[in-house]
């Protein structure tokens, strides 16, 4: 029998602000030292209040009406209960019933849509480090050494994290498969970069995912511990595989939080899935009800109109604007900054370009998403680190286009570009790449290797046409590969005659 996958993603972020959500403890992920970012509002001590950050509230807004979400006109902060020690305060300050968002959606390639249940704001925990002597079994990701000598375990807790402002959006469980589910999640983070809410390193837990599973709508997994998009698909994918075993072999399936192991590539079983009563969630008595609308400063009407442009709507002007393909325009929304890049250098293109310059764009977006591409791979460079004007990429085009280098010639000046940040033509003059393409002087080359290899002028005379790229050889190496290479042939058939 074919199974229907039924899919929900749960996805935590933090936020980017200056200050923790409820107080005025630093953010700061980089602090290496623990312990550095605390005070005895995060730390959970009696007779302290908490203080709502507006730009924690104010990046989740922007991040909900930018997704085609509702904010509501009541939102308002409960506690959830529960105890670990990475908890200070013995609860989560957190929204239930009245989250800051509802509503919304992703809108897949395939012209599905995946529906945004809610987004709501909560804090943070801090985080807990697990010291196990050498022996005893591995340490857990990211937990430092402490100490080589010790026979036990022993564990830390590093509060920097506790208070952080954290978001939470959940999917309603429209995705029904590891590939649409990869998609959205990237999707989603490619939002919350060019809205700057969030940094969403993954590697880091900046963003974190969690998949709901199920098949033909029966029992459902939670699977946790996944840190990348590669990992969210493997996960499900198991995880639809597991089930239907299960299910073939008539084995019941238990509703239960499952983790990722990316090292086996299995989930495995943590505990059994808690339900929401077991938090004994109420009202924050110590917060105020968010009025968002009553706030000049919060007000989404308001925060609507200064929404950037978002990936979607990027790619499809991209398409009507220059005339280039889904392909083509997925890779320039994929950053924020690349795509700025691509576009003032199109802008500097069309100087020049004439009438129909989608040959001339399109031969831009070539250069910029293979070879330009390529090189930064290798020097590992980010959009945002290079320093080659869009200007001077837009005039190597220009060369590229009126055959006044060879594309082999464009490579390397690509390359000098990369590392100097200097003019192409001042490269290409430096370095003597220009193209040979002046008649007289490529006729000039042509009679001296008409004089040099008469055995092959009388082979071509007698009609051999092998003898004619042989002379062509010759007067490519003569210029030491600079002679335009059409130019060259027409010059020469010519100077045959
Ligand atoms: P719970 O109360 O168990 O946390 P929710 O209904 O709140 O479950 O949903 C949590 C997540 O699980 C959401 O992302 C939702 O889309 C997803 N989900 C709900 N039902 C299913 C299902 N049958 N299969 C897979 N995912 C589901
Ligand atoms: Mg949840």
């Amino acid at each position: 029998m074919e199974r229907q996958a039924t899919i929900g993603l749960e996805i935590h972020a933090e936020l980017a602000t200056a200050s923790k959500m409820f107080c005025d403890s630093s953010n700061d992920p980089s602090e290496k030292h623990p312990n550095i970012n605390v005070c005895p509002v995060c730390m959970g001590h009696p007779g302290t209040l908490p203080v709502i950050n507006k730009e924690a509230v104010k990046h989740v807004l922007r991040v909900g009406l930018a997704l085609g979400g509702e904010a509501n006109r009541h939102s308002q902060f409960d506690r959830k209960n529960y105890f670990y020690p990475d908890l200070p305060k013995g609860y989560q300050i957190s929204q239930y019933e009245h989250p800051l968002i509802v509503g919304g959606g992703i809108t897949l390639a395939s012209g599905k849509r995946i529906r945004i249940r809610r987004i709501h704001l909560e804090e943070d925990t801090g985080r807990l480090l697990h010291e196990i002597p050498a022996g005893l079994g591995n340490s857990p990701r990211g937990a430092p050494s402490l100490s080589k000598s010790r026979k036990t375990s022993r564990s830390f807790v590093d509060f920097n994290r506790a208070g952080i402002p954290l978001m939470e959006m959940v999917t309603e469980p429209d995705i029904s498969s590891a590939g649409e589910a990869k998609e959205f999640a990237e999707e989603f983070r490619r939002a919350l970069l060019y809205l700057e809410a969030s940094r969403a390193n993954l590697e880091k837990g900046e963003m974190r995912l969690e998949a709901n599973v199920s098949l033909n709508m029966g029992t459902k997994t939670e699977v946790k511990n996944i840190n990348s998009f590669a990992a969210l698909f493997s996960a499900i994918e198991y995880e639809i595989e597991r089930q239907t075993e299960a299910l073939k072999n008539k084995k019941e399936l238990k509703q239960e939080t499952r983790g990722w192991d990316d090292v086996k590539q299995k989930t495995f079983s943590q505990r059994l899935k808690e339900s929401s009563h077991d938090y004994r969630y109420f009202p924050e008595p110590d917060l105020p009800p968010l009025k968002v609308y009553e706030d000049a400063e919060l007000n989404p009407d308001t925060l609507r109109l200064e929404l950037p442009e978002m990936p979607w709507d990027k790619r499809a002007r991209f398409a009507r604007e220059f005339g280039l393909d889904a392909k083509a325009c997925a890779m320039l929304a994929s950053d924020k900054k690349l795509g700025e890049f691509f576009e003032e250098a199109v802008s500097e293109l069309m100087e020049w370009a004439g009438e129909s310059p989608h040959g001339h764009i399109r031969l831009l977006y070539n250069y910029l998403s293979s070879d330009l591409v390529g090189l930064m791979k290798a020097k590992e460079l980010e959009w945002g680190d290079i320093l080659m004007t869009p200007e001077n990429f837009s005039e190597l085009i220009k060369m590229v286009a009126h055959s006044e280098i060879s594309s082999r010639a464009a490579k390397d000046v690509l390359a000098a570009m990369l590392e100097e940040s200097s003019d192409p033509s001042d490269i290409v003059r430096d370095r003597g790449l220009a193209q040979v393409s002046g008649e007289e002087e490529l006729q000039k080359i042509a009679q001296k290797i008409i004089e040099a290899n008469p055995a092959a002028v009388a082979d071509y005379k007698a009609g051999k046409q092998n003898a004619l790229q042989f002379l062509l050889g010759q007067m490519m190496r003569e210029t030491k590969g600079s002679a335009n290479p059409e130019k060259a042939k027409e010059v020469l058939t010519k100077e045959l005659e």
